[in-house]
């Protein structure tokens, strides 16, 4: 979609300024909770336009206002800073094939890394991985950045209707119905591979059940109060 065919919100426009906090306080989050390193975005979309707001090239923990672009999901330039990330069609591609997302977060999370590399992948050993398969994350199998909408397309087929795939020897893509959610699955998934890193120790886990994990209350799609408990932790640096 070329720019003059946009109808949506400008990226200047005070319709997007609480998504464009949002935003910046999601990469400050996953900064703040030692999930990413110097890489990594988060996109929200903007409803009912075929537009993504997203991080430009910029460190999660350095992320601010006006770091943040406005991009078509085929890439074009909408408004804000530029340029977009190279891996923009992780993006794209999964809020493409998938209408019910509304934000997803890419990460380099060490335990995404490590458990992408491991033949039995990450599996749920702990109430918090009820947003996953009991056979774990599906991993997206391909070495290589997402610079391309053919690989875009790739992970997300590999992804599904799941809720989060792991890249091999790369990190992780986590999606979903918010940013607050997709924010708080990323934390989780991080916290799972940690646990099951760790039980290793003691013999390894012994992992949920089907029935065991469908147990455990729902995954929100709002989660209103680890943001909120998130948010406390940036202290001054929250947008
Ligand atoms: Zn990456």
């Amino acid at each position: 979609m070329a720019a003059s065919d946009y109808k949506g919100p400008a990226f200047d426009s005070s319709e997007l300024k609480e998504l464009k906090a949002k935003v910046v306080n999601a990469c400050l989050i996953l900064d703040r909770e030692g999930i990413t390193d110097g890489f990594g975005h988060v996109s929200v979309r903007i409803p009912e336009q075929s537009a993504l707001l997203t991080i430009a090239q910029v460190s999660p923990g350095c992320a601010a206002l006006d770091k943040l672009v406005l991009l078509a999901f085929d890439g074009n330039y909408l408004g804000g800073a530029q340029p977009a990330p190279y891996e923009w069609p992780i993006h794209a591609c999964i809020m493409k094939a998938r209408p019910d997302v509304n934000s997803v977060c890419h990460t380099h999370s060490k335990w995404s890394a490590l458990f992408s590399v491991l033949k039995k992948g990450l599996r749920p050993a702990h109430m918090y991985g009820r947003f996953l398969p009991v056979g774990g994350a599906p991993i997206y199998p391909n070495a290589g950045l997402i610079t391309s909408v053919e690989r875009g397309n790739a992970l997300a087929e590999t992804l599904k209707d799941g809720a989060a795939t792991l890249l091999r020897a790369h990190g992780d893509a986590v999606v979903g119905a918010s940013v607050e959610q997709a924010i708080l699955r990323t934390v989780q998934l991080a916290f799972l591979g940690e646990l099951a890193h760790l039980a290793a120790v003691h013999g390894g886990p012994d992992y949920l059940t089907e029935g065991e994990l469908a147990t455990f209350a729902g995954d929100r799609s709002f989660p209103a109060r680890p943001w909120e408990y998130f948010l406390t932790r940036l202290g001054a640096r929250r947008v």
